[in-house]
């Protein structure tokens, strides 16, 4: 699928999910889960509207398949990105992240300024503080 990503001016307000959802037909716990109303699911995929959502995460957290994460493009040169990921990959705190793209492949790392262990032991959240340029393509922590 192609993702539909936040305006440039959305970017700068910061904080704001987006999906890198394939399609998932018996599936909506990121929609459920949004207290804003931000995303629906008139198919497979959600859509995100980036005017309602306040990048809260709690999309992020919900998604089972880790097809969610924030971007937030507000910090200048820096990016920082959110994302949920197997505990097996969690980074130490203020350690390096390794990011990778959809297909896979590893683009760069950066610094995990925020790593949390989620409820239930199997997934943790990090956020990631990197150069600006993968903002747009880092979907993976591994
Ligand atoms: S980050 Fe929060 S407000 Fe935005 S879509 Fe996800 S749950 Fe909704
Ligand atoms: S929770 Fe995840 S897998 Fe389910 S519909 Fe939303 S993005 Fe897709």
């Amino acid at each position: 699928m192609s993702e539909i990503f936040p305006a440039e001016a959305r970017l700068l307000r910061g904080r704001a999910a987006v999906t890198a959802c394939p399609g998932q037909d018996s599936c909506g716990l990121c929609a459920s889960a949004c207290a804003y109303g931000a995303i629906k699911k008139p198919g497979r995929v959600p859509q995100v509207d980036h005017a309602l959502c306040v990048g809260c995460g709690a999309c992020v957290k919900a998604c089972p398949q880790l097809n969610m994460r924030l971007v937030d493009g507000s910090k200048g040169e820096y990016a920082e990105i959110t994302l949920k990921c197997p505990l097996t990959f969690l980074p130490e705190p203020d350690g390096e992240a390794r990011l990778f793209d959809g297909k896979g492949s590893f683009i760069g790392a950066g610094k995990a300024v925020l790593v949390q262990p989620l409820p239930g032991g199997q997934f943790g959240l990090v956020r990631v503080k990197t150069d600006r340029a993968l903002l747009t393509t880092a979907v993976r922590i591994g």
